[in-house]
């Protein structure tokens, strides 16, 4: 069967991994999660103290960048792929909010963005990818055969973000939650480099109102079609 690629972009916390690791394993893709790709380098900064409240060593984090390994490791309990840096698994500490509140500064790094574009263009080459982030259908695959766009209402997206947190034991506020994802939004869609905007040829899915069953049905019948044709 053909394989395709399909990038899925969106806004912050409205379900794009949930959506891209069902269609990967429905397809029996590999899944890339590119936010977690910018997390992991945030994680680094804060880290190496090249990063704190008030103050980004851009320059040294730049010079350092050769030296930073991303990657992927699939893990079949979980089935899916797990990420890491300098050979450590970093799921677990990426997805806080400690890393939320800074990671916009790490995507606005235009040298950031090189690397870690170059690294989603490799592990795309066979095809047979779902890739989600910001910029995927736009920068990284523009000739992608399936572009998905999703939307959600922006309180609705709080709420969510905002309940699994609270499931992990993060001691944090809905207005946190709230902010935090209006502020990265504001970020990806004004920054210079790579802004986050809905290629021409993207399909939109806003999940505000519908369930995690009926978005993966919507999307599997775009890939039939595209993988068809
Ligand atoms: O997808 P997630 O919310 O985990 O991404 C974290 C951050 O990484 C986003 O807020 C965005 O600033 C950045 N990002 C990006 N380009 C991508 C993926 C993520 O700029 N392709």
């Amino acid at each position: 069967m053909n394989k395709i690629i399909v990038a899925i972009d969106g806004y912050s916390s409205c379900g794009k991994s949930t959506l891209a690791k069902e269609i990967a394993v429905a397809l029996n893709y590999i899944y890339i999660d590119t936010g977690a790709m910018y997390r992991a380098v945030t994680l680094y900064a804060l880290r190496n103290k090249l990063l704190s409240n008030d103050k980004f060593d851009k320059q040294q984090l730049i010079e350092s960048l050769p030296q930073i390994s991303v990657s992927f490791s699939y893990n079949s309990t979980l089935n899916h792929s797990e990420t890491y840096l300098d050979g450590e698994n970093i799921e677990g500490q990426i997805r806080g909010i400690e890393v939320s509140r800074h990671v916009s500064k790490i995507a606005q790094v235009k040298e950031v963005r090189a690397k870690l574009v170059e690294i989603q263009r490799e592990i795309g080459k066979e095809k047979g990818l779902v890739m989600d982030g910001r910029d995927i259908g736009t920068v990284v695959y523009p000739n992608a055969e399936l572009k998905i766009f999703m939307t959600a209402d922006y309180k609705i997206r709080a709420q969510r973000r905002f309940e699994e947190l609270q499931a992990k034991g993060d001691d944090i506020s809905y207005e946190d939650v709230l902010n935090n994802i209006t502020s990265r939004d504001n970020d990806d869609t004004s920054r210079s480099v790579n802004p986050l905007i809905q290629a021409d040829d993207a399909i939109v899915i806003d999940n505000s109102e519908i369930t995690r069953d009926e978005q993966l049905k919507i999307a599997l019948q775009y890939v039939s079609e595209k993988i068809s044709q």
